[in-house]
C-alpha cells in the first residue's frame, strides 16, 4: 500500500508520499527531486540508532554526498543552543543554497531542522522524513517551523515549506506505544473537526491503524490530506487553520502546567483530553449533542487515550489555574478566548471571545 498527497501552495506546492520501507527508498526519491545535490542529514540519538544507518545506505546507493548532525532527544533540543549547532554543522558542510537540508525524526527533528533550513542563505531547501506518528500527520505538514524560547514553545520561527516528505509507516513499528497512540489523537482529530466518515472509519480500524499495513498507510494518507486542504486555503492562519487546534486550548494549558514533563502527560494526550472537553463543553452550551461528545470520549478511551482531567496523574488541576494558563497561550488575543467547538463529529467552527465564566462553570461542574 502506498499514498501521495500534493501539498498544493502554486510554485511551493509539494508531494508527500507515505507507504512502507520508505527510507531505504528515500536516496533515489531525493536524487530525482534535486539530482547532484549534497546533503545534511540532522537527527536525533534515538532514531539516529535506529534508522540513520538505512537512510545512509540509500543515499550512499544512489551516490548522494551526505553529512549527519545528531542532537540529544527532546523538546529541550528546540533551543537556540542547539539551532546554532545544527547552522553550524551544515554551513561547515559546505552545503550551498541548492542543497538539501533532511529532518530525519520526529516533531522536534522538523521544526528545529526545518528553521535551520528556513534560516540558513535564507532559505534552504529541505525534505521531512517524519518518523513519529504525530510528525507524519501533522507537524511535517504545513511549513510551520520553530524552536522555543524562555517565555514559551515555538514563539520563534519561521513559515518554510518542505519540497518533499517520505512518510515511512514501518518507521513507526519503532515508536514507543504511548508516543504512537499520542499522535493518534491527532489523527481522530482531523475526523472530528471536518469528516466524520473518516471518524466512523477509525472507529472500526483503529486496530489496523495500530498494528500497521494498509490501514496505517490510509489514515495516514487522510490525515495529510485533511491537514493540506486546510493549509492551502489558509498557509498562515489567519481563518481557518485555527481549526486544527482543536482541543488545544485546553490541552496547552494542561502542557503548560504540567510544565510539559512528558512523564505524566504528552502533547497528544493533552490533546485527548482537550478534544473531549471541547465537544462537552459544545453540548453544555447547547452547540452538540451528547451523544457525539460521548462517542468522541468512548474512541479515545478505547485506544487507551486519557479523556478527563483526572486521568492526568499526580497534578492538581483547578478551574483558575487552567483559565490562568490559557490566557498565557500566544494564541489567546487578550480578553477573549478562542475556542474550536463542534456541531457534531465532523463538524467544528472557531469560536471567537467565548466567555471565561462559561468555561469555568464547565470546568467546575
Ligand atoms: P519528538 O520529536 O520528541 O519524538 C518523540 C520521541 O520519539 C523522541 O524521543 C524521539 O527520539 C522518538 N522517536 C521518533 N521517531 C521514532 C521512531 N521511529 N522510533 C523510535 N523512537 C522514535 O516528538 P513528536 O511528538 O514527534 O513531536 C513533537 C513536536 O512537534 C513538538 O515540539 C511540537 O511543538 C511539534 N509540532 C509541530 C507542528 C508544526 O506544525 N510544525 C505541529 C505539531 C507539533
Ligand atoms: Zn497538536
Amino acid at each position: 500500500p502506498a499514498a501521495k498527497v500534493r501539498v498544493d501552495l502554486g510554485a511551493r506546492s509539494y508531494d508527500i508520499l507515505i507507504a512502507s520501507g520508505l527510507i531505504a527508498e528515500a536516496g533515489g526519491h531525493i536524487q530525482r527531486l534535486a539530482p547532484g545535490a549534497a546533503c545534511a542529514i540532522v537527527t536525533d540519538a534515538n532514531v539516529a540508532e535506529i534508522h540513520l544507518a538505512g537512510l545512509e545506505e540509500s543515499l550512499d546507493k544512489e551516490g548522494v554526498r551526505h553529512s549527519v548532525v545528531i542532537v540529544p532527544p527532546g523538546e529541550t533540543s528546540k533551543s537556540f543552543a542547539t539551532f546554532a549547532e545544527v547552522c553550524d554543522a551544515v554551513i561547515a558542510a559546505k552545503l550551498e543554497r541548492g542543497d538539501l537540508v533532511i529532518a530525519l525524526g520526529g516533531g522536534v527533528i522538523g521544526d528545529l531542522a526545518g528553521f535551520a533550513a528556513a534560516s540558513i542563505r535564507r532559505g534552504m531547501r529541505f525534505v521531512q522524513i517524519p518518523t513519529s506518528l504525530l510528525a507524519q500527520v501533522d507537524s511535517s505538514v504545513g511549513g510551520k517551523t520553530g524552536i522555543n524560547s524562555d517565555h514559551g514553545k515555538n514563539l520563534v520561527g519561521a513559515f518554510h515549506q518542505p519540497s518533499l516528505v517520505l512518510a515511512d509507516a514501518h518507521a513507526l513499528e519503532t515508536l514507543p506505544a504511548r508516543e504512537f497512540r499520542a499522535g493518534y489523537a491527532e489523527v481522530v482529530k482531523y475526523g472530528l473537526i471536518g469528516d466524520a466518515g473518516f471518524f466512523g472509519w477509525l472507529q472500526t480500524h483503529w486496530r489496523g491503524v495500530f498494528s500497521g499495513g494498509a490501514d496505517r498507510v490510509h489514515a495516514i494518507a487522510t490525515s495529510c490530506r485533511a491537514k493540506a486542504a486546510i493549509v492551502a486555503r489558509d498557509e498562515h492562519e489567519r481563518g481557518d487553520r485555527a481549526l486544527l487546534n482543536l482541543g488545544h486550548t485546553f490541552g496547552h494549558a494542561l502542557e503548560r502546567i504540567n510544565h510539559y514533563d512528558g512523564a505524566r502527560l504528552v502533547h497528544g494526550e493533552g490533546v485527548s483530553i482537550g478534544m473531549a472537553l471541547a465537544f462537552r463543553f459544545s453540548a453544555k452550551l447547547g452547540l452538540c449533542p451528547w451523544g457525539d461528545a460521548d462517542r468522541v470520549e468512548a474512541h479515545l478511551r478505547e485506544v487507551g487515550l486519557p479523556t478527563r482531567l483526572a486521568d492526568i496523574k499526580g497534578l492538581a488541576l483547578d478551574a483558575g489555574q487552567i483559565i490562568e494558563a490559557m490566557y498565557q497561550d500566544k494564541k489567546v488575543e487578550r480578553g477573549a478566548l478562542t475556542f474550536i467547538l463542534a456541531r457534531e463529529v465532523g463538524d467544528c467552527f472557531v469560536a471567537k471571545s467565548v466567555d471565561a465564566e462559561e468555561v469555568r462553570a464547565f470546568l467546575q461542574d
